[in-house]
């Protein structure tokens, strides 16, 4: 890590500025068609961007806008949904799931307006018709065709996997499972909700997952990571659903009445390490010549020792050498191992010599400049893979690159599903490192760093002390300091295991 220069700062401002000049805006109205008729509410354009009303949209269609002007944060309650926006940023929240529109949500004239394209999926996840933008017409269309397929989840029971499909009646159904561990359901007059169905698209247990409408028949097909040989299905009702079970082998189905996995959640047994940087890429280096790729690899390979000494668990490391790994290749590795938490340590820098202290970051939009400033120098490996390699398909260079690196990047992604578990594994690690570590305590923060936003699992970024400073420089370099920290750590992971594993 180290900080934002004043000169980066200037840079930035200086390419706001030139945006503000050039920017121009239109005011217009944008349809909106709803059974029954249409009617217009009010929109403007921003270099070619629409942005809608919210506040009269919702006039039209119901529910409930929640004005918070302190915080400047507006939320939108419809039913069980709630979207959270904070006044001029693109990240907002529904139902506490953070996601990014890329364009910031803006107030103008006590409304609130959101950029139509990017946003009105969102909307149609939560809505109980089909909501459509047509961009050449400027218009918002709400289908009043109702869905009576709704929903699909997908989770892990102790013998196996249970698959439910949820429906607004019952409904004729057929279950077929084909090569490649596919389950196929055909659901006789069924309506998919498919944008709903397919949000709950799921790499842990899933390759793949489709809903089509084919001949009258609703039908999703979810290509599964196991291997699909014992398996059973019943419609149940209150609510109404088919729900599917996938038997591990060793496992009986039981009656040919019950659905046959019953049982605790899934396991929490991969725990995959991350040691920050390696090979080329040497991190941060301290005044005495201490390398953070060699710090963290040490704290690293503690931590592993501790944990396969405990038999519950499973450890994977990104790297156990000095390699170049890029920071792709050590999400992927993490997801294909399955890991159920994925802790990347590392060790902080800064140009102030004084500055002492761990943290503990979850994935998030940074809060503040000093936690961007973090991911901004972890997530710079990954940039210079990108300038290396211009010919890659990317959304995020040019400009945008140098203005805001770390949102560029989010911009691509949604934050993951796992932020709230993070946050509490980050917290377990804060307590104990409070408890064993005699370096100052910098707590628990978010940022977005790009490692953490590609693994599928709750997952941690560890700055372990700052090696710029003198004193902790040494302490990251002798093994008593390494030790605690990874001790710490290996608490926390028992901790998590014991509150969530079921
Ligand atoms: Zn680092």
């Amino acid at each position: 890590m180290k900080s934002v220069s004043t000169y980066c700062k200037a840079v930035f401002a200086g390419v706001v500025l030139t945006c503000l000049v050039s920017i121009s805006v239109h005011a217009k109205t944008v349809k909106v068609t709803i059974s029954g008729g249409s009617e217009k509410i009010e929109a403007f354009d921003r270099d070619g961007i629409t942005y809608f009303s919210l506040s009269e949209f919702a006039e039209i269609v119901g529910g409930l806008l929640d004005w918070e002007m302190v915080g400047h944060r507006i939320s939108y309650v419809l039913d069980t949904s709630r979207f959270d926006f904070v006044i001029g940023s693109p990240y907002f929240k529904l139902n506490e799931q953070a996601y990014n529109i890329t364009f910031p949500v803006e107030l103008r004239d006590g409304q609130l307006y959101l950029p139509t394209e990017t946003f009105i999926s969102y909307l149609d996840q939560v809505f109980p018709q089909k909501i459509i933008w047509d961009n050449d017409k400027t218009t918002i269309r709400v289908d009043s065709e109702y869905f009576n397929v709704t929903d699909l989840s997908i989770s892990a029971k102790a013998n196996g996997l249970l698959i439910e499909i949820f429906l607004t009646s019952a409904l004729a159904y057929e279950v077929f499972v084909t090569e490649g561990n596919w389950v196929n359901v055909s659901i006789r007059d069924g309506k998919l909700n498919s944008a709903r169905i397919l949000s709950r698209r799921n790499r842990r247990y899933m390759y793949d997952l489709k809903a089509h409408q084919v001949d009258g028949a609703g039908q999703v097909s979810i290509r599964l990571k196991r291997k699909v040989e014992n398996w059973h299905h019943k419609l149940q009702y209150d609510p109404p659903r088919i729900q599917i079970s996938i038997v591990d082998e060793g496992f009986e189905i039981d009656t040919a009445d019950t659905p046959a996995i019953i049982g605790p959640d899934d396991k929490i047994d991969v725990i995959v390490i991350d040691p920050g940087h390696g090979g080329k890429d040497s991190g941060a280096v301290g005044r005495g010549g201490k390398r953070e790729k060699d710090a963290v690899l040490a704290i690293s390979k503690r931590l592993a020792k501790l944990i396969r000494k405990d038999k519950q668990f499973k450890v994977i490391m990104t790297r156990d050498r000095d390699e170049t790994v890029t920071l792709e290749q050590r999400a992927k590795i993490a997801n294909e191992a399955g890991a159920d938490l994925f802790i990347s340590i590392h060790a902080n820098s800064s140009v102030r010599r004084s500055v002492r202290g761990w943290n503990v970051f979850y994935l998030a939009p940074a809060r503040n400049d000093s936690a961007r400033a973090v991911a901004q120098f972890e997530n710079s490996a990954f940039l210079r893979d990108k300038e290396a390699s211009p010919s890659e398909d990317t959304n995020y260079e040019g400009d945008d690159l140098f203005a805001d690196p770390v949102l560029s990047i989010l911009n691509e992604m949604i934050m993951t599903e796992f932020q709230a578990e993070s946050h509490d594994f980050a917290k377990m690690v804060d307590r104990e490192f409070r408890r064993s570590l005699k370096t100052p305590a910098r707590g628990v923060d978010m940022a977005g760093f790009f490692v953490l936003n590609s693994v599928f699992a709750p997952s941690v970024l560890i700055e372990a002390g700052f090696i710029s400073n003198k004193s902790e420089e040494k302490l990251l370099k002798g093994k008593k300091y390494q030790q605690q920290v990874a001790e710490g750590i290996y608490r926390a992971i028992k901790r998590f295991k014991a509150k969530y594993e079921q």
